[in-house]
């Protein structure tokens, strides 16, 4: 039987296209190989951050994780070591892209993305009534030193005059309205615009309602290959069989370059490795969302329980979280936030995101292939823009112009040709 849609990877991005596809009248079939709603979107930190319109590659940013790398037990980066040429090459790719044109073209699209993933999200949790631990109540960094406050602040400027709004507050202001942090903290900023929520919850509750819109959903059924003629993919070989379907959509985070390898598409995508640790709610829980500075943790209350996340480790697939990394991000929160003095962690957690070199998605239409539409490299950020992408994807899959424009979101295409720049050859 041949398919109408087939999605490879049913994590955030993955379920957002189905669940919009679904909406527009298509049948769909999600393949993971694993299970669908797991993958590196549950255990990580459920921030929906609007507010986030710098890509990662920026000015900058190579020597603060040379600086950070010195100090290796605080360090909220580090890089495998390797002399693949894969890597080498994104590497390079990644080193040339921290530059100020390249953050200026990152910036309109990631603030496109941004809010119209932020609607969505607000539209799809009060629709499908999803209880998923969601609140609008902005992301806020705490600062303890002077001059990463002065940095801090620098930021928000630079980004309300991007249109994201932002508060600023002093030491008096930021422990009014977060009672939780510890007197060492002297001020903060507040993105008031974001939001967080429980990811895992909303994963699971998003699965369950494809699947009642009609989803066929696969699990264990890792994709090993394909067939392809005519500019077109025919059958993709899986550990539970051949599909046929008229549109595939590649959804597959970090593991995407390895998935499409047969097609011959280079995908310069590296994992980023980060670690989460999930307790029960402490005594003197956290009332926002809150992103620690310095350490960059970043810290989630999911009702009655609490997570802080951490850590971009460049190069390594594997899943397994790190003792070490995990307490030293425990140890991290305990130098911001009032903690109870043995903590009740329920999980431990590694996940991976999937960042291209210049850290903006790719999403769009795969050179070469007229029925394959690549939807990944979402970086730090694929949760917060997955439910924009399902609607973007299912745009371009039913040949609408896409939502956001070609000239807005990076290498959007409505037809078929390249989604990114460095998809070309
Ligand atoms: C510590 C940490 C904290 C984070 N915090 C946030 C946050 O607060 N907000 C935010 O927006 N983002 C956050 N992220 C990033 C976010 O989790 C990722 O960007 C997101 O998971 C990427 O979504 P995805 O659907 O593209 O890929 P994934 O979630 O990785 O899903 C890909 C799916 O593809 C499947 N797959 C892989 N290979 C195959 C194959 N061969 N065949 C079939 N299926 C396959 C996998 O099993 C998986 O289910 C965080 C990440 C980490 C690690």
């Amino acid at each position: 039987m041949k398919r109408d849609i087939l999605i490879i990877g049913g994590g955030p991005v993955g379920l957002s296209c189905a669940y919009y596809l679904l909406r527009s009248g298509r049948k769909v079939t999600i393949v993971d190989s694993n299970e669908i709603g797991k993958g590196s979107g549950s255990g990580n930190a459920g921030h929906i951050v609007p507010s986030h319109i710098i890509p990662l590659a920026a000015p900058g940013v190579v020597t603060s994780a040379l600086k950070w790398m010195l100090d290796p037990s605080h360090s909220p980066f580090g890089m495998k070591v390797s002399l693949s040429p894969s890597y080498l090459a994104w590497l390079w790719q990644f080193v040339s892209a921290c530059s100020q044109g390249s953050v200026e073209r990152g910036i309109k699209p990631l603030y496109e993305l941004g809010q119209l993933s932020a609607d969505n999200f607000a539209r799809i949790i009060a629709e499908e009534k999803f209880d998923c631990a969601y609140q609008q109540k902005g992301l806020l960094f705490l600062y303890k030193t002077e001059k990463a406050f002065h940095d801090g602040q620098h930021e928000g400027e630079f980004m309300l005059k991007h249109g994201i709004p932002v508060s600023v507050y002093d030491k008096a202001k930021v422990h009014e309205i977060e009672p939780a942090a510890l007197d060492e903290v002297i001020g903060g900023v507040h993105f008031t615009g974001d939001a967080h929520l429980d990811p895992a919850a909303f994963l699971r509750l998003l699965r369950e309602r494809v699947r009642a819109m009609g989803a066929e959903l696969v699990e264990n059924a890792s994709v090993t290959g394909f067939s392809s003629a005519d500019g077109k993919v025919r059958v993709v070989r899986t550990r539970a069989g051949e599909f046929e379907a008229e549109q595939v959509i590649l959804a597959a985070g970090a593991w995407s370059p390895f998935v499409v390898r047969d097609l011959k598409i280079n995908i310069p995508i590296q994992p980023a490795r980060g670690y989460s640790l999930t307790m029960s709610a402490t005594m003197a829980m956290p009332r926002h969302a809150l992103i620690l500075g310095e350490r960059r943790v970043a810290v989630t209350p999911m009702g009655a329980r609490l997570r802080f996340t951490g850590r971009l480790e460049i190069g390594n697939y594997s899943m397994e979280p790190n003792p070490v990394w995990i307490r030293r991000i425990e140890n991290s929160a305990r130098e911001y936030l009032q903690l109870d003095e043995t903590l009740d962690v329920k999980e431990t957690w590694a996940g991976l995101r999937p960042v291209t070199p210049s850290g903006v998605p790719m999403i769009g239409f795969a050179p070469n292939y007229k029925n394959l539409i690549l939807a990944t490299g979402h970086a730090m950020l694929g949760l917060s823009l997955a439910p924009g992408t399902g609607q973007l994807v299912a745009e371009l899959a039913n040949g609408q112009t896409p939502h956001i424009t070609t000239q807005t979101i990076h290498g959007v295409q409505s037809n078929s040709t390249t989604v990114h720049p460095s998809l070309r050859g």
